[in-house]
């Protein structure tokens, strides 16, 4: 039995994909995908059998309204409860990644986008693409310093010249901030290469805040470095529409195109030439 959550119906008239339980047809199938620099194209995998198994979670999240994978046997942490996101944090995006180990053996990976209610890792999802303890440490550093700077620009003691180098000195540590940040991410591939999201992103506008931090690269990643072959991959939405209204509660979309594609060209290189070894 599948309990009906208590959350907004999408959009009036339109029927919701959690309920009707049937695949996609074709021409809606989403994909992951992005160009790759060095092989001068497009990779991309689509969703095969993971649309399948992202209805299987939805199933488990409806039912019991946790992330937690073994919500019987565990005690509860309510840390973990969905509930958050059908109130004023908003939803959040799923993914599953379906794979194969080399000796061919079935394997699942799942994730969720950015922090799970203030959590980065959580036993079952894939992890984010940096060492949290890192990343705090850095993190915590520079916001101390840059506060700092916040109360000397507003102490009386400083004069106007004062507080204008203070400003430009603290729009220069946010910079930095931010390329250390991307430098922290590490991005696995299929053809057992990493780099950084600092090296690896090539959007002309400057890295979008969150890149990395999405389903897709946090799977992808994962399989690479588990050494698996990723079959397919499907990302649907869970919880309250997103405030631009772009994302509705239960349904799929494809890697998005400002933070994942810029990436994933990367990414899923490599990823053809072991789907070739497979069906030879
Ligand atoms: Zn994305
Ligand atoms: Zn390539």
């Amino acid at each position: 039995m599948i309990r009906r959550l208590n959350f907004n119906e999408p959009a009036p008239g339109t029927p919701s994909d959690t309920r009707s339980r049937k695949l996609l047809p074709k021409l809606q199938q989403h994909i992951s995908q992005g160009y790759c620099q060095k092989c001068g194209r497009d990779h991309s995998l689509g969703m095969a059998e993971a649309e399948k198994h992202c209805y299987e979670l939805m199933e488990h999240l409806e039912e019991h309204r946790t992330i937690d994978l073994f919500p019987a046997t565990a005690a509860r942490d309510p840390q973990l409860s969905t509930d958050f996101l059908f109130g004023e944090a908003r939803g959040k995006m799923f993914g599953i990644l379906t794979c194969r180990t080399r000796e061919g053996a079935p394997v699942n990976l799942r994730a969720f986008s950015g922090q799970f209610n203030g959590r980065w890792q959580v036993p079952g999802w894939a992890p984010p693409l940096f060492n949290v303890e890192d990343m705090e440490l850095l993190t915590a550093d520079v916001e101390k310093t840059i506060k700092r700077m916040g109360r000397e620009i507003l102490h009386p003691d400083c004069s106007r010249q004062q507080q204008q180098d203070v400003r430009r000195q603290r729009r220069e540590l946010s910079r930095e901030l931010m390329k250390e940040i991307h430098s922290l991410y590490r991005l696995f591939n299929f053809r057992g290469k990493e780099e950084t999201i600092f090296t690896a992103y090539i959007g002309q506008n400057g890295i979008p805040n969150g890149t990395g931090d999405c389903c897709a690269p946090k799977l992808f990643s994962l399989a690479a470095r588990k050494n698996l072959i990723p079959l397919g991959i499907a990302e649907f939405y869970w919880g309250r529409e997103n405030s631009s209204k772009t994302r509705y509660h239960g349904r799929f979309y494809p890697s998005c195109l400002e933070k994942c594609q810029p990436i994933l060209g990367f990414m899923l290189c490599g990823l053809e030439e072991l789907h070739a070894a497979i069906n030879r």
